[in-house]
């Protein structure tokens, strides 16, 4: 037989039957040494790991990204330095509430995370579909993603617990109205496009910085579903997103993104309406346009779905020179969580996995040992720092600039005058058409009417608050009182959950 296709033990040890089991005469009981045996149920037992929290659901692919524009004044990033330049990559798209085997129509924001293979080591883009997020603050991430995934007594999903915090959260009304409008069930992944959402800082070879926010417009053009077709979507084809984009690959048809950004100087950021660390608020772009920089293209299928995609593991905080984070506080945070979530899913050496892997550049850290420690783990190289045995040593050229912060130590709320109504109404009133509002009303009376009357008036009374029309529509599709609602509007957020309390 020829030696490559021979099926052996995971140590290669060759098999002689993998239909038959060892046992004592031909009716058994089974033998304990049919070690084939005992290894291949012991690994099957460990086939799952942990599922993510988060984005749980998902799909990825390989490609590349090519700079198409000059942004060496803005940014020192090596693989953004020339025009032409392509840098290859790993995309993996997402919803986020759902478990692994939940469906890809569901409504829900979509995540949109970008792994850059760079020379100067792996820069993880780590986005949604969406340009803004529920909340501002870290504190309140584990209580909202609660609320979105199973109630704990019936194990299914609540409308209660969804509107319930929603409603007393207000500073979400504008990431509810993107939710909710047909942006929230995207036709498919190749559909939509993917924002940084937070702001993060750039910086030049001189040291000079930026403030700039990443908008990757798809060029297959922005296509929803509506209610009805996702509804539809759900029970025909739980799998449609993934499968689009697999097949799309596979059939010669590689989907793309133009990269645009939108950048402002620290004077300009200065003076600038909006509190750009707050990720509930855009940067309307009549006042900062955006500039286009470079091509994402998706033309390579996974192999092996479990390697590539299940195992693939991005942070935020992977940062290469030229880019830095924001004080944005969202932000703040998920530098943290995301490496804590891989060192439990994937253990301490998931930047050893393939996918996770510098490719293009060479890790030369002092972490050693720990579980699936799977290279030479440093050989007899020297295993501290400051050693004089000629290990990696920092370089001090790659120093970011430094950034001034100040004030008193304390749990600080967001205190910026614009209010958290106005974005959301200027998407209502001039971004949707006619046709985009009664779809979000409609999508929004299905879901709100789900829960108990005193919660839809709250966040009814939020729609108000963004727009009359807008908080009149919804209550007239809920069959509640538009007189009702608009007092409640007035309120203060303590008197209105007051007037709501049961
Ligand atoms: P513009 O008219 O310049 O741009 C409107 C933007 O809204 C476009 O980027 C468009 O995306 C997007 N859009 C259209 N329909 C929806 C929808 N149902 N949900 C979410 N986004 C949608 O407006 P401004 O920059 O002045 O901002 C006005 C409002 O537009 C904002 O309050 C915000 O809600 C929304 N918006 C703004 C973005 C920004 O970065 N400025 C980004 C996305 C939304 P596309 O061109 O791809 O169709």
């Amino acid at each position: 037989m020829d030696k490559d296709k021979r099926l052996t033990t995971a140590f290669g040890i060759p098999v002689d039957d993998d239909q038959n089991s060892r046992t004592a005469g031909p009716r058994g009981p089974v033998l304990m040494e049919d070690v084939h045996l005992l290894e291949k149920l012991a690994h099957f037992d460990r086939e799952r790991i942990p599922e993510r929290v988060v984005h749980a659901k998902g799909a990825g692919a390989h490609g590349y990204f090519e700079v198409t524009a000059d942004v060496t004044k803005y940014t020192c990033a090596d693989f953004l330095s020339q025009v032409g330049k392509r840098t290859e990559v790993f995309v993996r798209f997402s919803t986020v509430g759902g478990e692994k085997g939940s469906p890809d129509a569901a409504r829900d924001p979509r995540g949109f995370a970008v792994k850059f293979y760079t020379a100067e080591g792996n820069y993880d883009f780590v986005g949604n579909n969406t340009p803004v997020f529920f909340i501002r603050d870290p504190l309140k991430f584990p209580d909202f993603i609660h609320t979105q995934k199973r109630h704990p007594a019936t194990n299914l999903p609540d409308p209660d617990m969804f509107w319930d915090f929603l409603s007393l959260t207000p500073e979400s009304i504008h990431q509810v109205t993107i939710l909710f409008s047909d942006r929230g069930t995207p036709a498919t992944y190749r559909h939509m496009n993917g924002y940084s959402s937070h702001t993060f800082q750039w910086y030049n070879a001189e040291g000079q910085t930026f403030w700039v926010q990443y908008h990757f417009k798809t060029d297959q053009g922005i296509r929803n579903m509506t209610r009805e077709e996702a509804q539809a979507m759900c029970a025909k084809d739980p799998d449609h997103a993934t499968r689009d984009l697999y097949e799309a690959i596979a059939a010669g048809d590689p989907p793309s993104w133009t990269l645009e950004m939108q950048i402002l100087t620290p004077e300009q950021a200065r003076d600038f309406k909006w509190d750009i660390f707050d990720i509930t608020k855009v940067w309307p772009h009549s006042e900062v346009p955006p500039v286009t920089v470079g091509r994402l293209v998706l033309d390579r299928k996974p192999v092996n779905y479990f390697a590539e995609v299940e195992q693939s593991a991005f942070c935020p905080g992977s940062l290469v020179p030229g880019i830095a984070p924001s004080p944005d506080k969202m932000l703040q945070a998920r530098l943290f969580s995301y490496h804590d979530t891989h060192i439990h899913r994937l253990g301490p050496n998931h930047h050893l996995i393939p996918v996770n892997a510098a490719r293009n550049a060479t890790g030369a850290s002092y972490q050693r040992d720990g579980m699936m420690r799977v290279d030479d783990n440093g050989a007899g190289g020297p295993n501290y720092w400051p050693n004089s045995f000629g290990g990696p040593a920092p370089d001090a050229g790659y120093r970011r600039p430094p950034v001034k912060v100040s004030g008193q130590a304390d749990r600080h709320a967001f205190s910026h005058p614009n209010d958290d109504f106005e974005q959301a109404g200027m998407l209502y009133r001039r971004v949707m058409s006619d046709a985009d509002r009664a779809n979000l009303v409609g999508n929004i009376v299905d879901h709100l009417s789900g829960a108990q009357p005193r919660l839809q008036r709250r966040q009814t009374a939020l729609f108000y608050k963004a727009d009359p029309d807008y908080g009149i529509r919804v209550a007239r599709g809920l069959g509640l009182d538009p007189a009702d609602v608009e007092k409640l509007a007035a309120m203060s957020p303590e008197e209105r959950a007051a007037a709501t309390a049961s």
